[in-house]
């Protein structure tokens, strides 16, 4: 089965972005986070930055009108390369559009977490801005305190990892993006990951179950 397409998708704080990362690294996929571009967006001093960064402030999703075309026209221009979606589509008439424009994932992965675990991941979650990584101040603390390991740069709490923020996102996936899981089960392309375990042993299970890595 060909694997050029994938999507993964879990709770805000399931570990998608980091597993995303070493799915790139190591098997050669591209890396497509909308959080991070639609971040990068918003912190330009435009019209549509100003409107993109107060929707991310307040947990909420960006409308469709703004990012679906993009979407689509840079997974058309990485046609035939492999490539790891995290973050698109996150809501049924996401999914929908993809799909009505011929666009098929070939697996989707699921990281299935609980409230309580992802509540703990993300208020203790620190962001490097430039490089994109990211650090947990327990569970995967960074080299050197407040700094980030491969670019040197400060590190931060991102905007929308704040309590109240959280709490918002963590219900708007409920209500917006669970129903995909119904959607790509019914076309049989879903592989559900126990997202509750360290970071290693994840990737470890997504290496086993999804590139049949011995
Ligand atoms: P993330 O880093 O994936 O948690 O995304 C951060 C924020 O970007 C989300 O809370 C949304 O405001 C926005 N965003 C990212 N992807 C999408 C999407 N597919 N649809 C709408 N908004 C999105």
């Amino acid at each position: 089965m060909a694997l050029d397409k994938l999507l993964i998708l879990g709770a805000p704080g399931s570990g998608k972005g980091t597993q995303a990362k070493f799915i790139a690294d190591q098997y050669g996929y591209k890396h497509i986070s909308s959080g991070d571009i639609l971040r990068k967006t918003a912190s330009e001093d435009t019209e549509i930055g100003r409107q993109i960064a107060a929707i991310i402030k307040a947990g909420e999703l960006v409308p469709d009108e703004l990012i679906n075309q993009m979407f689509l026209n840079s997974f058309k221009q990485l046609e035939g390369k492999k490539i790891i979606c995290d973050g698109y589509p996150r809501k049924l008439s996401q999914a929908e559009f993809l799909a009505e424009n011929n666009f098929v994932f070939d697996a989707v992965i699921y990281l299935n977490v609980s409230l309580e675990e992802v509540t703990d991941r993300i208020s203790g979650r620190l962001t490097a801005k430039i490089s994109g990584e990211t650090y947990h101040i327990k569970h995967r603390p960074p080299k050197v305190e407040g700094v980030c390991d491969v670019s040197g740069e400060k590190l931060i709490i991102r905007e929308d990892d704040k309590p109240e923020t959280v709490k918002k996102r963590y219900s708007v996936y409920l209500k917006e993006t669970e129903p995909l899981l119904e959607f790509y089960g019914s076309k049989g392309v879903v592989i559900e990951v126990d997202s509750e375990k360290s970071i290693d042993v994840v990737w470890k299970d997504i290496e086993r179950v999804v590139f049949k890595k011995k």
